[in-house]
């Protein structure tokens, strides 16, 4: 079997949210069509995706790429167990959502000010206001809604971010918002996995909201950053196929860790994950294929160990 464990120890379940159909494609150059969009998606129900981020209600005038959110929401198949992510930035991209039928809002919340302006256009009090509108559009319709405190770790415009200013911004969402979920993002890839191991457990020492990890391979510290990130409690991480992925209003941005890698290290060591490795690492070469990029993973290039049954 693929990715068996390569240790004698069950340790529990963890769960992957696929972002290759938003995250993944975002800051692609080359536009995916909704039918190859609405096929990444059933592939990813294939391989084993139970959580996956469809989609981003935004303006199609800055993100192009996502400009055919409600198609793909009218065409993804309601009867397969999956629940689709539609991330949002503000109140209207949260009515967007709730009308095109998302199963989650997921909310992007900047912690720094500068990020704040360059990637919505807003502040993190203005932010923190919406939020607390989104969270009442979101209840309104039972939508649950997760908020994902972006530029946790580092920011490009602001550079450090201390742990404490995340936490402050995380502290005012959960007082403002009904959230499912919180997860702190590593939006350009510059975290170290002791600076991650201490910032989770400092907010898992605070609430009881799960958290979930959102993690760039940019300077490849992705792997060791969900290891320490599970040191601290954490047991949901988000990932796209391929390795996909970026920011266009964060410069140096570069892939979210891999589906692939993430789900065969996690399978080697014991937690089961829903996801097939060597399924998610072919998806991965397909979509990368489509936008004429190479796969950033490392199962892309040395396939799954061990490769017998
Ligand atoms: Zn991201």
């Amino acid at each position: 079997m693929n990715g068996k464990s390569a240790t004698t120890r069950a340790r529990g379940a963890v769960s992957i949210v696929d972002v290759s159909p938003r995250d993944g494609l975002q800051n692609e150059k080359i536009p995916v069509s909704t039918d190859d969009k609405l096929r990444l998606i059933n592939d990813l129900i294939a391989l084993g995706a139970r959580r996956i981020e469809a989609v981003s209600f935004v303006n199609p005038k800055k993100v192009p790429q996502m400009a055919d959110a409600d198609a793909v929401m009218a065409g993804v198949r309601r009867d397969a167990g999956a629940s689709y992510i539609g991330l949002v930035l503000n109140t209207r991209g949260a009515h967007s959502a709730v009308d095109a039928g998302v199963d989650e809002i997921n909310y992007v919340l900047p912690v720094t000010d500068a990020f704040a302006a360059a990637n919505q256009n807003t502040t993190v009090a203005a932010a923190l206001d919406a939020l607390e509108e989104v969270s009442g559009i979101a209840a309104a319709s039972a939508i649950p809604l997760t908020v994902t405190a972006a530029v946790a770790f580092g920011c490009p415009y602001q550079g450090d971010v201390p742990g404490e200013q995340t936490l402050s911004v995380v502290r005012s969402a959960l007082e403002r918002g009904q959230l499912a979920e919180v997860a702190l993002a590593d939006t350009i890839g510059c975290a170290v996995p002791w600076q991650v191991g201490e910032v989770f457990a400092s907010l898992a020492s605070e609430t009881d909201v799960p958290l979930r990890a959102h993690l760039h391979e940019t300077r490849h510290t992705a792997l060791a950053n969900t290891y320490a990130a599970m040191a601290a409690g954490v047991t949901v991480f988000d990932s796209a196929v391929g390795g996909l992925g970026g920011c266009p209003f964060a410069p140096g941005a570069a892939g979210n860790v891999s589906t692939e890698d993430l789900a065969w290290m996690l399978a080697r060591a014991g937690f089961s994950t829903s996801i097939d490795p060597q399924a998610a690492t072919e998806l991965g070469r397909w979509i990368c294929a489509k936008v004429e990029t190479a796969p950033r993973s490392g199962l892309s290039g040395a396939g799954v160990f061990p490769q017998v049954a």
